[in-house]
């Protein structure tokens, strides 16, 4: 079939029976792709999971014109992404879309690289954009060397691509029209719990070693913090606050932190419910990654500092001042040990 009248595909991540916010962003993508394409094929939302989920008729108010749903009890545990890719690739093979859009987050990653593998396709990561040549073949663009190069990749596999964008890159969507999407349910296929993974038990993560996209309360330090020692006050706040700890670009050039801790652009987003941004300027290509935070925090020296313009409350002051006796007062509160002399 011509790729024009195939549908575009996007995965719908949701938690707790909401759908989560970059799955909005994609709908757009994917408007702009089917027109791109020729116009000819169904913009359409794919549901794996186990239990309702709120607001499906309504991503018809950001562009889908329909709704798949596997609800299944064998899609309970999230956590089993070989189960989840075999729904997804099972679904893909019987209706044969264009391609396969995600925002990408751990989930994904995970999602897309077991689903393409089974479908024997392209997965691609960490796309910024994505075109389509005069030929139909698309191209994504997306950084590589953390940021300092881009490349460009032609998908001329004719089997639907799946496509991780990164969530920093789309944008904020908002309902338009009052068409509802059409929900339909889809059988999951005889998919087997059996070989894979066993989950034995789930424990609960030290909020310090929380993936940063998964964390309620976030602290990033930016190079005003300076590297290795300096930034153990930021380990220490992270601490007293029970945050997940974050880096600007700088930190993770010095190798502070690692990658997978880096907030923007070419790093990761996060939407947590506070975060305090520690001696960061406030970059567009950081800023694009955190401020969809709720409550935003920034202590900079700099009053003309641009993460000012994002702070619900902004201090003035050096850091490395401020945080020890703000450290003090919060273990004081909370009971906690302070960190041994000549540490922060
Ligand atoms: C294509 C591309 C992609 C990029 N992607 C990313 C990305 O994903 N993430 C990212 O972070 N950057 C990214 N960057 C880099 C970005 O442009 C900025 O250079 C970077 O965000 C700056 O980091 P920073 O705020 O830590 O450092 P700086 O801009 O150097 O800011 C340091 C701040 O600390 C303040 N300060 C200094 N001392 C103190 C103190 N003692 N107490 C309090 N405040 C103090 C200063 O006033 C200053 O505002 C990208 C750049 C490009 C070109």
């Amino acid at each position: 079939m011509d790729a024009g009248m195939k549908d575009i595909w996007l995965y719908v991540q949701h938690r707790d029976g909401a759908v989560e916010e970059p799955t909005y962003g994609l709908t757009a993508e994917a408007r702009r792709l089917r027109a791109s394409l020729g116009g000819g094929g169904l913009v359409t939302a794919v549901v794996l999971g186990n239990g309702p989920v709120a607001g499906l008729e309504e991503m018809g108010f950001h562009g889908a014109d329909r709704v798949l749903v596997v609800d299944d009890e064998r899609l309970a545990e999230r956590c089993r992404g070989d189960v989840f890719a075999r729904a997804l690739a099972g679904l893909a093979e019987r209706h044969g879309p264009a391609c396969v859009l995600m925002a990408q987050t751990a989930e994904t990653l995970d999602l897309g690289a077991r689903s393409a593998a089974l479908l024997e396709t392209a997965f691609i990561s960490r796309v910024m954009d994505l075109q389509v040549d005069e030929d139909g073949v698309l191209h994504a663009h997306r950084p590589v060397a953390n940021g300092y190069l881009f490349e460009r990749l032609r998908c001329t596999d004719p089997k639907a691509p799946i496509i991780a964008f990164l969530p920093a890159v789309l944008a904020e969507s908002v309902p338009e029209g009052e068409t509802r999407a059409e929900v339909l349910a889809e059988s999951m296929g005889a998919v087997s719990l059996d070989g894979g993974a066993r989950v034995l038990r789930v424990e609960e993560a030290d909020p310090g070693e929380l993936d940063i996209e998964e964390a309620d309360i976030v602290v990033c330090g930016g190079r005003g913090v300076g590297r290795d020692a300096d930034f153990d006050i930021i380990h220490r706040l992270a601490r007293a606050i029970d945050g997940s700890v974050a880096g600007t670009r700088p930190i993770i050039d010095w190798q502070t932190l690692p990658y997978e801790r880096q907030i923007g652009q070419t790093g990761k987003t996060v939407m947590p419910r506070l975060i305090v941004n520690c001696g960061i300027s406030g970059a567009n290509e950081y800023t694009a990654g955190m401020e969809k935070a709720q409550v935003n925090i920034a202590v900079n020296t700099d009053p003309r500092a641009r993460i000012f313009r994002f702070a619900d409350l902004g201090v003035v002051a050096d850091i490395h001042r401020l945080l020890p006796h703000l450290c003090e007062r919060l273990e004081a509160l909370r009971g906690h040990e302070p960190p041994a002399a000549g540490k922060d």
